[in-house]
């Protein structure tokens, strides 16, 4: 086998994947450690079991929160980030928020530097799984969350600053615009350039994926310049990049008596609060939502609820020059080193990775390995307590159940 390379992108900003590939990691605090073990253990087996030795993945670790801290006085250092874009692809556990360090956030930091436009968080039910819903097997969903604007991007000041002052009195001054003088203000950007490079990746995905319709998800009736917008952009970048794959809901119906012909994608917008609604009663009518910041975070975590929670999502953070794979829980610190907690959020975020550099194969085998291991009720606390009949195993042993369940299943 070569000596182990970087990924690249050729003129069309496609990847070059290597045979053997270098892809840096960031292990996390807190339960991060463990679950990043057993989430390497497994991704290296599933890359054995798909390809037989021809293709292999050289692990690179790059340092963030307490361990950089600890390193080099430095939460989420500039060689991090350098090393994340030039390897093209990222895997990282959770990471603290430094109360009061001066960063708001180091994963919404990572974000923000690397211009990750596009949180991915798909949704999709695991046989077995404890959920509320009574048919969590219609979920089948991928979120498709603006990263970098919305009320979301921290532009706030507090009541009675000197900045929330300024703001009020030249709102109403200049824009006859009145709020109560002593508010706190937060500004919500939403531009025609972050919607349509978002609503792009959104159909690209559908299309890539089979999908048969992208939802934009907005609260455009009450907020007509920001959500409104964002919808009005999503359907002008459908029409303007997409024209040949897309439709919308009034040519279905006016061309088409409704039915969706092959290899077309839906293009249709819902208000946010009737979508919450929607996603409860009619799952199985949405597969691709495309959505603002603030939306996009709020629907993420309640379809995660609907096919079992948190600790089962998995999530991509992606841009147009990298992508970083993460679980979306936190760093749970009450489990911090008891080879305790549920690695699949992680897990599933690898094999997220693996479809990402075009290993589909890995992808598929891990996806099948964990409901496999699922199926067989050999799982964490967390899901233990909810499975009645359930062994439970620690962080590390569901990590091997699923490499054992890989192996029978190929
Ligand atoms: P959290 O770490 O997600 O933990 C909250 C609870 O969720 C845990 O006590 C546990 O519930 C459950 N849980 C989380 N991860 C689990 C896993 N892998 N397996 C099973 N159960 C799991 O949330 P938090 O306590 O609010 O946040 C702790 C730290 O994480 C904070 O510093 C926060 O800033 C950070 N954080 C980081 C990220 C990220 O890096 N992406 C995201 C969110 C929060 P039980 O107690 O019921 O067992």
């Amino acid at each position: 086998m070569q000596p182990s390379a970087n990924i690249k992108k050729n003129d069309n900003g496609l990847l070059v994947v290597p045979d053997h590939v270098k892809i840096p990691f960031i292990e996390g605090d807190g339960t991060g450690p463990d679950i990043w073990r057993a989430t390497q253990a497994v991704i290296d087996a599933a890359v054995l079991a798909a390809y037989n030795g021809s293709k292999k993945i050289d692990w690179i670790e790059v340092y963030a929160g307490e361990k950089a801290f600890e390193k080099a006085g430095n939460w989420l250092p500039q060689e991090t980030l350098d090393t994340i874009e030039e390897h093209v692809a990222a895997i990282k556990g959770p990471l603290t928020t430094p109360v009061g360090k001066g960063i708001r956030s180091l994963n919404v930091s990572i974000r923000q530097k690397l211009d990750l436009y596009a949180c991915v968080r798909p949704v999709k039910y695991i046989d077995q799984v404890p959920s509320p819903m009574k048919s969590p097997e219609k979920i089948d969903m991928v979120v498709f969350r603006e990263n970098t604007e919305d009320l979301y991007a921290g532009i706030e000041w507090p009541s009675e600053s000197n900045e929330a002052r300024d703001i009020i009195s030249f709102m109403s001054q200049k824009l006859g615009a009145h709020v109560d003088e002593h508010s706190g203000i937060g500004i919500k950007p939403i531009s025609a350039k972050n919607t349509k490079r978002l609503v792009s990746r959104a159909i690209q995905y559908a299309a890539d994926n089979r999908c048969p319709s992208v939802t934009l998800m907005h609260k455009g009736n009450i907020m007509k310049f920001t959500e409104g917008a964002f919808c009005k952009w999503g359907y002008e970048v459908a029409a303007e990049r997409f024209r040949d794959i897309t439709l919308t809901e009034t040519e279905l119906y006016d061309r088409f008596n409704g039915k969706l012909p092959a290899g077309k994608i839906l293009i249709k917008d819902r208000i946010a609060d009737m979508l919450f609604q929607q996603v409860l009663l009619r799952p199985d009518e949405f597969s691709v939502i495309a959505t603002p910041n603030l939306n996009g975070d709020y629907i993420s975590d309640a379809l995660a609820a609907q096919v079992g929670g948190l600790g089962m999502a998995p999530g991509a953070n992606i841009g147009d020059r990298c992508a970083v794979f993460e679980a979306t829980h936190g760093t749970a610190p009450k489990y911090a080193g008891l080879d305790k907690v549920n690695p699949s959020s992680l897990i599933l975020s690898g094999a997220m990775m693996m479809d990402y550099l075009g290993w589909k194969e890995a992808g598929a085998i891990i996806r099948a390995g964990i409901q496999e291991a699922v199926r067989s009720k050999t799982v964490t606390y967390d899901l233990a307590r909810q499975i009645s009949g359930a062994t439970e195993v620690s962080c590390s042993a569901f990590g091997k159940a699923i490499i054992e369940k890989m192996k029978i299943i190929q």
